[in-house]
Parts: C-alpha cells; structure tokens; sequence
C-alpha cells in the first residue's frame, strides 16, 4: 500500500519542523520542507537562492511560481508517501499541488502570534544537520554545539523580532485562507500546537490513524 500523504499547516514557530523530524521517522515518510530546500540554495549561491535570498530576509513569500518549479520534481521520490512542511503557503500553490496528488490528510498546528514570538526569538537550529532547538527549554545556557551531531548552533536571520512580526501578518493574510479551503476538502484537522511537544505528537499520530 502506498504511504501516507500529509501537509502540515500552521503559522512560523508553530513546531512544524519539529513534528515533522519525528513523523516521518516513525512513518518511513519523505520530508518536503520548503523552508530548508530553500535555505540550501541560499547556501549553495544557486540562481534560485540569490532570487530567492530578499524575500525570506524580509519575510515575505518567495513568489509561487519558483516554489512550484522547486518542489514539483520531488514527488518522484515520494512513493512511500510524504510530509509537506511549510508548503503549500498560498492558495494558488495548493491548487498547483492538488494537479500533482490527491492528499490524505492536512494537519494544521495552531499557535497565537505571541506565543510565535516567544518561540521564535528564542530558536536555535544545527547548522549542520539541521535539528531544531529551543533556549527556553532544551538548551542550557552557554550551549553552543548540537547534543545530536557536534554542529554549530545558530539563530536564523529571519528569527528577529520585526521579521517575525512580518513572517505572522504574511501567514494570517496568504495562508490561513487554506484552512477553509482544506476544510472544504474533508481534509482538515486541528492541533493545539501550545501543547507539549510530546502531546501534539501523539495528536498527530492519532490523526493520521498510525
Ligand atoms: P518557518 O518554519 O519559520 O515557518 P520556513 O522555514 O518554512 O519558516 O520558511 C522560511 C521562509 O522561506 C519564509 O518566510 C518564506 O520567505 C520562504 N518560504 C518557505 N516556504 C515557502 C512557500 N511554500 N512559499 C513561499 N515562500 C516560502
Ligand atoms: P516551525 O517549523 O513551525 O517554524 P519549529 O519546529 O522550528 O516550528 O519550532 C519553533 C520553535 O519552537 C523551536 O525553537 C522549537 O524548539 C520550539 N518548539 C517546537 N514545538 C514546541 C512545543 N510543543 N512547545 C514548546 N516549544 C516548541
Ligand atoms: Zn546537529
């Protein structure tokens, strides 16, 4: 049987990343998270990073059609089923994505704008193997290095004050539309994402009937 298909909903800082490291462990799932496809061309200095570099210091959306080039190509890869983290963010890409797959479920992760705020201010992330850390509850203080692999821990450039501010205005106003057009679907279901991590995990689970 083919594997699941889930999209992941939710505003910057909900624990999407998060979640999703887990999920896609315990499912065999792909992991599509856009944010750190894109981050990757950033790095590697290609065309799409150097278009792409403005919008996401800014904290805007990197316009649809370079997100849909990006992203189409990689459901090849995804015959055990995927995970998308952070994509669609616009409805003119979930309608790009109902063209390329049907979906099984969407989950959407909510999270009010402060409590995003706090989250984000106090991000840490692996520059090498990218997993995810927060200094109000899994670092102590003074920790520079990540427990998993030994890589440099870093604060990404939009996890500032004013970007997030931005980061939430461009969610409620280009995203949030797609929990009614999911919903529409049959497709939506609702977690509180201000729960513990190990709770919103287990919601997760219980949704997607694994
Ligand atoms: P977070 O996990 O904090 O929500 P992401 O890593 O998903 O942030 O995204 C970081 C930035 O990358 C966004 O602010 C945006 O500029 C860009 N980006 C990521 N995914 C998309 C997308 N699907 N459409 C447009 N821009 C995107
Ligand atoms: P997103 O991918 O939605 O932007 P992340 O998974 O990167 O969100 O999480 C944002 C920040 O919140 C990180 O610092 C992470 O460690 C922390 N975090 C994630 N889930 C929880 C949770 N359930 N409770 C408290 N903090 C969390
Ligand atoms: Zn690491």
């Amino acid at each position: 049987m083919a594997g699941k298909r889930v999209v992941f909903l939710g505003p910057p800082g909900a624990g999407k990343g998060t979640q999703a490291k887990r999920v896609v462990e315990r499912l065999g799932l792909l992991h599509l998270s856009t944010g750190d496809l894109l981050r990757d061309e950033v790095a590697r200095k290609t065309a799409l990073g150097e278009r792409a570099k403005g919008y996401m210091d800014r904290g805007e959306l990197v316009p649809d059609a370079l997100i849909i080039d990006m992203i189409r190509g990689r459901f090849a890869q995804a015959k055990s089923g995927f995970l998308l983290d952070g994509f669609p963010r616009t409805v003119a890409q979930a309608e790009a994505l109902e063209q390329i797959t049907p979906l099984d479920a969407v989950v959407s992760i909510d999270l009010s704008r402060e409590e995003v705020v706090r989250r984000l201010t106090s991000r840490r992330v692996c520059r090498v193997c990218g997993a995810i850390y927060n200094l109000t509850f899994n670092l102590t203080s003074g920790d520079t290095k990540c427990a998993a692999c030994g890589g440099e821990l870093y604060q990404r450039d939009d996890d500032r004050p004013a970007v997030i501010e931005k980061r939430y205005d461009v969610y409620e106003k280009s995203t949030a539309p797609l929990i009614a057009f999911y919903r529409k679907r049959g497709l939506l279901r609702s977690v509180n994402g201000e729960l513990g991590s190990d709770r919103v995990f287990a919601e997760i689970m219980q949704i997607l009937g694994a």
